[in-house]
């Protein structure tokens, strides 16, 4: 399955983030933003302008054989951030006709690309993305919605018809195309249907608690025939494979979406402090409110964003087989968007707890991010499997290799001692087979996330020569300090949780980890943390 995305150069991508904003901020004010939200209403003129034959931003999903513009890892990364700042359910309405298209660029054949990425292009048709069944959410492979071979005079099959129910589908209530995994004889596969099929039925709009503004329904499928070549691949059985292909650009996706809106959250929150008086000066002037509800939010926002931007330039450079970084990307992103937001209500006191400050809305919408295209325990299972296996097979040498690099540099010593105690944490559970308690698989998947974003924020940190060198710095520290202390402290934890080693045991794996050095990590970051407050405050003036 062939999928080349070089992506789009700095030009292009910069003229269509500013595309977007003029959009935006045009169609997307404040009022509008608080209707939308309020009256849980489909913004679908704004969208019928994105999609039209003006601005034609869908273009930039698609692939250039087919009169798209070929975005790639960067370019999905950077405009899902960038649309989540503004508005997440907005975003999500918009970016999920990606999430739709996705399966017929992974696996269509070159005919089915050519006709239906051709005429969603040229027709502006929005597009959903139909997996999630009733009873078959985190666990895909469950799914019941059947497709039946209709046979020909001659014993081959010339349609399909279709019959079950998808729920929760994101654009179900208003897209012309779906691609659908179903069941088939050989196993899942992934049909294109059209809303006007016969049969083809959507149900109500859901009411949520955020991305109100997004449309996401039921559709049922009831005796829905399709011609055979509506099967992507014109084979069966390839829809999971196809499934996880999408999702690793998906999840880049979704990290995006709590990258960005979690990034709104913390800028509203130090723009709201430094101008809100209380005791006399700023909040922003008291080390509780600035260490406790932005600093930390910051450092690990930095992290998911340099992790991030890691995964997309890997993707770009056609490097196969990231679906774990997707997992990480999507786990350490979403959850540091959602604390950042729930922070920034807090940080706004009682006007944050109003909708008219907004980050009440933020912290509602971006909490589905948590939760679709694999919830954060998914990606734990994900992680946690896949890293266990890596760390075995490589002695360790998966992590220690990421601590020689760090020090290689002459950097990101707290970094360096987190990933040579990560590997020693996960080669001292498996000698008595911990991992398999899944309790403690997701520990070490939640603690290789700390790791590898703090091991990318090293790197990025080190090698930026921009006016954010200092911040970067400061939020690299902090973040490899943390993680390394996390390790520690969660490894001994686990050890000990699980009554399967004894006290000289214990005493070789604190050894190992170098605990007592790494507990010392910690020195300095009361001024550390002062830094990264001063720096945000410099940027957001
Ligand atoms: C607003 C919205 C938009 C959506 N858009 C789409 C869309 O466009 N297309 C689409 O196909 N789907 C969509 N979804 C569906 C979404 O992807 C699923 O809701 C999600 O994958 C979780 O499935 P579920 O809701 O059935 O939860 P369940 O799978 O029942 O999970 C419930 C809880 O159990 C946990 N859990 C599940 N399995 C395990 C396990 N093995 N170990 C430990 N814990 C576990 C989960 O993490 C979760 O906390 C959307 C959902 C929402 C709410």
């Amino acid at each position: 399955m062939d999928r080349t995305r070089g992506g789009l150069d700095d030009e292009t991508l910069g003229f269509v983030l500013q595309t977007l904003k003029t959009v935006t901020e045009r169609r997307l004010d404040q009022e509008t933003r608080l209707h939308l939200d309020e009256d849980a209403e489909f913004p679908a003129e704004l969208v019928d302008e994105m999609l039209g034959p003006e601005l034609g931003l869908h273009l930039l999903f698609l692939p250039e054989e087919v009169g798209g513009l070929g975005a790639g890892g960067r370019d999905l990364f950077r405009v899902s951030e960038e649309m989540a700042r503004v508005d997440l359910g907005v975003a999500t309405a918009f970016l999920a006709i990606a999430l739709g298209v996705d399966p017929i660029i992974v696996g269509g054949t070159k005919e089915q690309k050519r006709y239906w990425l051709g005429r969603i292009g040229e027709e502006g048709l929005i597009v959903a993305y139909g997996v999630t069944e009733p009873e078959a959410g985190s666990n895909v492979a469950r799914l019941k919605t059947v497709a039946e071979p209709i046979l020909g005079e001659e014993g081959e099959i010339t349609a399909y018809r279709i019959d079950g129910t998808k729920q929760f589908i994101t654009n179900g209530g208003v897209a012309q195309i779906y691609t659908v995994l179903v069941r088939t004889p050989g196993g899942p596969s992934f049909f294109v249907i059209e809303r006007d099929t016969p049969g083809f039925s959507v149900g109500a709009p859901e009411h949520k608690h955020g991305i109100r503004a997004s449309n996401t329904a039921q559709i049922v499928m009831d005796g829905v025939e399709v011609p055979a070549d509506h099967l992507l691949g014109l084979e069966e059985g390839l829809g999971l494979h196809q499934a996880n292909e999408v999702f690793g650009f998906t999840r880049l996706m979704v990290a995006a979406f709590g990258l960005g809106a979690g990034e709104e959250a913390l800028n509203r929150s130090v723009a709201y402090g430094l101008e809100r008086i209380q005791f006399g000066e700023p909040l922003y002037r008291k080390q509780g409110f600035t260490h406790k509800l932005i600093v930390p939010h910051a450092v690990r926002l930095e992290a998911a964003r340099a992790y991030c931007e890691g995964v997309s330039s890997r993707l770009d450079g056609g490097e196969p087989g990231l679906q774990v970084e997707g997992s990480i990307a999507k786990l350490f992103a979403t959850e540091a968007g959602n604390a950042a937001a729930d922070a920034a209500i807090q940080a706004h006191g009682g006007y944050g707890y109003t909708h008219e400050y907004e980050v009440e809305k933020i912290r509602r919408d971006v909490r589905i991010t948590t939760i679709f295209e694999g919830t954060s325990e998914i990606q734990q299972n994900i992680i946690g499997t896949h890293r266990w296996r890596m760390v075995v097979k490589t002695k360790g040498g998966f992590y220690r290799d990421m601590a020689t690099s760090l020090r290689e540099l002459g950097t990101g010593e707290a970094t360096a001692l987190a990933a040579d105690a990560l590997a020693e944490t996960i080669l001292a559970a498996h000698t008595k087979k911990l991992p398999r308690e899944q309790w403690a698989m997701f520990e070490l998947a939640r603690l290789a996330a700390e790791v590898e974003t703090a091991v990318a924020l090293a790197h990025k940190a080190v090698q930026d020569s921009s006016s954010r060198k200092a911040l970067l710095m400061a939020c690299a520290r902090l973040h490899g300090g943390a993680a390394a202390r996390d390790v520690a402290v969660t490894g001994l934890r686990l050890l000990l949780a699980s009554d399967r080693y004894d006290i000289d045991e214990i005493e070789k794996y604190r050894t190992a980890v170098r605990f007592d050095e790494i507990m010392v990590t910690a020195a300095g970051e009361l001024a550390e943390m002062g830094r990264v407050a001063a720096a945000l405050e410099v940027a957001v003036e």
